[in-house]
């Protein structure tokens, strides 16, 4: 096997070296951040996402963390019900995600890391080297790294895309969204007809919640809790974490429960805020084939995309189960050239799939104005059900390849 260089330790930098290392790659895996850290918030994980972890060899470890998600349904921010929750489940009945806490699933990519791998930390990649006839490199402007096979796992902001798609440009997706986890021990007692799992909706703002583990555990987590999202259409605000929390008291003040509840026992230490951004235009190349291997893209560095689908982290792990499958036993030279275009040819079509599917969601979750609201309400009883259930069904069609 070969010698490899992932740069950035997310969820997908994780599993891509981890993967690599344990069929028998040098692996090398820089990582920006003082150390290898997640958000304190949670993922849900698609079934395409749970078949990829699985052919990665990591589904034991998913099981202990995950919870599963119930069919929620879908809720207008009056309270009403768009699409009540048995008939989501009679609709798609093989889509539920499970969730999981981003530090859980972090710790599980960091126990299945062998010993041989080298993890350096507090390196920011500035720049990678292709040259004819030379193995591409990466460097911080200090040292250099070289390797057969450059793997770009560093995020929306990429700096190894620029060797790729030097043209594609980060946008914002028009959307901030806030995630939190309220552990058990502060989260609010809800009643019983409080359905965690629904999407709640209103114009231009979003709330979902689910629950990690029963109430006083959380399985084999020592992590669980209530986790919520609240999407709010504008940008990122730049006031102190407490005046966010007052202002999404705000936003979402009078929205059925548990939404209140929730954000009364979230405190500002909580709350982890995204700015929405994305590719543009979505890339046609993923890889590019240079000396004896060449440089690719996975995660968010390929395809950063809106959330509405909550499929980001899912698809770095299809990115990652794919390379693997198409790269191991094949040497570095002409088969892991070949290699490389070969994960290009699966993964853009995969992946710009998705992207379409999470414009169409978002103009149903997430429309603007009153008008653009009024439209999606009208049209959810009959249209818009199954425009969010063919974008998750295309979306969880995937299957690692053999
Ligand atoms: C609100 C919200 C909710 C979401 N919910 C879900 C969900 O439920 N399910 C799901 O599947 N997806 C979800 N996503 C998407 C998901 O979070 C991302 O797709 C996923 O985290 C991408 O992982 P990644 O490893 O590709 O990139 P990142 O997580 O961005 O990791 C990139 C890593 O690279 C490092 N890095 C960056 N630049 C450099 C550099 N130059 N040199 C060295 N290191 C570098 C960074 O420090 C970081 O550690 C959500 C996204 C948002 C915004």
């Amino acid at each position: 096997m070969g010698q490899a260089v992932v740069v950035g330790a997310g969820v997908g930098g994780l599993a891509a070296a981890g993967a690599l290392a344990r069929n028998g790659w040098r692996v090398t895996l820089l990582e920006q951040g003082d150390r290898l850290r997640a958000d304190p918030a949670a993922l849900l994980i698609w079934p395409n996402g749970v078949r990829a972890l699985r052919s990665l060899g990591l589904a034991d470890g998913l099981d202990s963390i995950a919870t599963a998600v119930p069919q929620g349904g879908v809720r207008r921010s009056d309270g009403s019900w768009l699409v009540q929750p048995g008939a989501a489940a009679a609709l798609s009945p093989r889509v539920s995600p499970v969730v999981v806490h981003r530090e859980d699933l972090h710790d599980a990519l960091i126990a299945r890391l062998t010993a041989t791998l080298d993890v350096r930390t507090g390196i920011t990649v500035t720049q990678v080297r292709t040259a004819p006839g030379e193995r591409p490199a990466v460097t911080d402007g200090r040292s250099s790294w070289e390797a057969d096979l450059v793997i770009g796992a560093d995020g929306v902001q990429s700096a190894v895309r620029r060797a790729i798609a030097p043209e594609a440009a980060v946008v914002s997706s028009g959307y901030a969204a806030w995630r939190a986890v309220i552990p058990w021990y502060r989260a609010p007692m809800l009643g019983p007809d409080v359905t965690l799992g629904a999407e709640i909706l209103g114009g231009e703002y979003r709330f979902v919640a689910a629950s990690l583990g029963d109430r006083g555990s959380a399985g084999a987590s020592s992590r669980g809790g209530i986790y919520w999202q609240a999407t709010v259409a504008g940008a990122a605000r730049p006031e102190a974490p407490a005046t966010q929390l007052a202002l999404l008291r705000r936003w979402f003040e009078r929205w059925p429960a548990p939404v209140s509840e929730l954000l009364a026992a979230t405190e500002p230490g909580d709350l982890v805020q995204h700015d929405g951004r994305e590719i543009s235009p979505v890339l046609t190349e993923f890889g590019l084939a240079a000396g004896t291997g060449g440089v690719i893209l996975a995660g968010d560095a390929a395809h950063g995309m809106a959330h509405h689908l909550a499929q980001g982290a899912c698809l770095a792990f299809e990115d990652v189960a794919t390379l693997v499958t198409l790269a191991n036993g094949t040497q570095p030279g002409d088969g892991l050239r070949a290699a490389v275009h070969a994960y290009s040819r699966a993964r853009v079509p995969r992946s710009a799939a998705v992207a379409r599917q999470t414009r169409r969601v978002g103009a149903v979750l997430a429309p603007r104005g009153r008008l653009g609201t009024r439209a999606r309400d009208a049209a959810f009883g009959v249209l818009s059900t199954r425009v969010l259930d063919r974008a998750r069904g295309e979306a969880v069609n995937w299957f690692p390849p053999k």
